[in-house]
């Protein structure tokens, strides 16, 4: 594309390969454009609050991902709709900053969109709805603000955090287990939170799955865990107050290299050295015990001999750890790895309040549990279940109540969920457009009915009567002014959120706001797609 001047000085840009190229502009482009976002909002739609559908998608090798989170299927779903594409990324920020509320933000910037396309329309120009959704945006946060409560809670009564995380997990496949898993899900958050600096360091949670056992099976471990056991089935199961020796060194005595060669040509010699090889063993095995190890963690293997001597020495050992893990149990154990036998000394040592191996299954799968370590407060969350698809997405339903948990750490305030924030939030813009005497109030309005595409959304996939149900919740609340009252999906009988614990957090609701505004402006700007029609 290149910039020209005609002979009157006028300018015009010329397109390379003209007839490959496609051009909208003006009100076609934002016309397309909003097409795009609305088809991408539209496959989310069903999959928003507690009844929402999941997705099957197919990767491009065959493997296949069941969930219902807005950020995950976006992500897998291969767009290649320049628009579409920002709507991925929408979700995908929502999922950075937040980590819950990925499918509620595409289905709001959906409705907006839907609405600006009524107004472009109407003849209102897109800069002038864009203005308006701006200010509306701001009205909505301050009103949010103006309606959260805070609530209380230490690390000995943590059942309000419990509460909203069971708020997020009621709308994924594991809502049979909600109690249980917000419960791992907050535990795990106060064990590695800094209340005092109200932080929370997410990657000291690690989620691991293996399959077999039940989503009850799923358990808390204040520690690590690694993927192996002891070498020797007789070993000690459980060590208490473990000193763990942590080897990069092969646990053999040292080969003899290609150039070497060694004799054996008699029994006695052979017996010598068999002598000088086990005394080898016995040496290093000393060395272990003397600096005061009571586990040896080895990066290497070592051979059946090695193997019983250790058993009979009572030195129980882990062979083939992987360096990574390695390097997590040095960490985690404030103990150093030791590449040679000589440079063992107690100080290298890492320490744990207990290791223990446990199997699982009839398949003698086991692993090592390493649990209350010296140095870290990190700790595993092992998720347990059916099959693989289910795990995944177990592990994906509990990042987003940790990130739930950790955000009401860094501000305890929440808003009422099943839609009743969003009713609220649609009646104070919609009082507001009032107060503005331009073309932007109709924009403004706009933007309080496509607020109401949420609560209509969970109404819709619960099985309800869309706008009767919106109607009667938002009289409700406009007669009480109350701002509690919201969808009840699960046809508990009341709409009252506060009794249905139906929580969220205050930043991660602002922020679907501001984001879904934020990308709907931009979509809203763009009067001139230029793409390569080749594809
Ligand atoms: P997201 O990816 O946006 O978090 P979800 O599928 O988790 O999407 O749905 C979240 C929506 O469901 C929120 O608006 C929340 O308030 C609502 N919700 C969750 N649990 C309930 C419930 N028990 N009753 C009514 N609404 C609920
Ligand atoms: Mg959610």
């Amino acid at each position: 594309m290149a910039l020209a001047f005609d002979e009157f000085g006028r300018p015009f840009i010329i397109l390379r390969e003209q007839d490959q190229k496609t051009r909208l502009r003006g009100i076609d482009a934002q016309k397309a454009n909003i097409a795009a976002g609305k088809a991408v909002a539209r496959i989310l739609r069903s999959s928003l609050g507690p009844k929402g559908m999941d997705k099957m998608l197919q990767g491009p090798d065959g493997d296949v991902t069941i969930t219902n989170d807005g950020a995950t299927i976006l992500e897998q779903m291969d767009v290649d709709n320049q628009i579409a594409k920002l709507m991925v990324e929408l979700s995908r920020s929502q999922d950075y900053e937040i980590g819950d509320g990925t499918t509620g933000v595409v289905v709001m910037a959906g409705a907006l969109l839907e609405q600006a396309e009524r107004q472009l329309d109407r003849g209102i120009h897109p800069i002038r709805v864009a203005e308006g959704y701006e200010m509306a945006s701001r009205v909505a946060v301050e009103h949010l603000e103006r309606i959260s409560q805070k609530f209380e809670f230490d690390v000995n009564n943590f059942e309000p955090l419990v509460q909203t995380c069971m708020t997020t997990l009621s709308s994924k496949i594991v809502n049979r287990c909600k109690r249980s898993l917000a419960e791992i899900a907050v535990k795990a958050v106060l064990a590695v939170a800094d209340l005092e600096r109200r932080d929370v360091n997410l990657d000291l949670i690690k989620i691991e799955g293996k399959v077999g056992g039940n989503l009850e099976d799923t358990e808390l471990i204040y520690g690590i865990l690694v993927d192996k056991d002891m070498s020797h089935p007789q070993m000690p199961k459980q060590i208490e107050d473990a000193h763990i020796a942590i080897l990069t060194c092969p646990f053999e005595p040292p080969k003899p290299k290609t150039k070497h060669k060694v004799d054996i040509d008699t029994v006695e010699k052979f017996e010598t050295l068999r002598k000088q090889e086990q005394q080898y063993f016995d040496e290093m095995v000393q060395k272990c015990k003397d600096v005061g190890a009571t586990l040896v963690i080895c990066q290497w293997g070592f051979d059946d001999e090695a193997n019983h001597l250790l058993m009979h020495r009572n030195l129980p050992a882990v062979r083939w750890v992987g360096g990574v893990e390695l390097e997590l149990i040095a960490i985690a154990t404030g103990g150093r790895i030791v590449p040679r036998f000589q440079e063992l000394t107690p100080g290298k040592l890492g320490k744990a309040g207990m290791v223990r191996e446990k199997s699982f299954g009839t398949t003698k799968e086991r692993m090592l549990y390493i649990e209350h370590c010296a140095n870290s407060k990190a700790v595993t969350i092992f998720i347990r279940g059916g099959n693989k698809m289910m795990i995944e997405e177990t592990k994906r339903s509990i990042h987003d109540a940790l990130c739930v948990a950790r955000n009401l750490i860094r501000n305890k305030s929440i808003v009422y969920g099943g839609g009743a924030a969003e009713i609220a939030c649609s009646l104070a813009v919609d009082a507001a457009a009032d107060k503005y005497p331009g073309v932007e109030q109709y924009a403004i309005r706009a933007f309080a009915e496509a607020l109401d595409s949420v609560p209509m959304a969970l109404a819709e996939n619960s099985g309800l009567q869309p706008i009767e149900t919106l109607s009667a919740v938002k009289s409700q609340q406009l007669k009480e002014n109350i701002p509690f009252y919201g969808i009840d999906c699960n046809d508990v009988g009341t709409n009252d959120m506060r009794e249905q614990n139906v929580f969220e957090t205050l930043i991660g609701k602002q922020q679907q706001i501001l984001l879904a505004t934020q990308v709907v402006k931009m979509i809203l700007k763009i009067d001139d797609v230029i793409s390569n029609s080749e594809y």
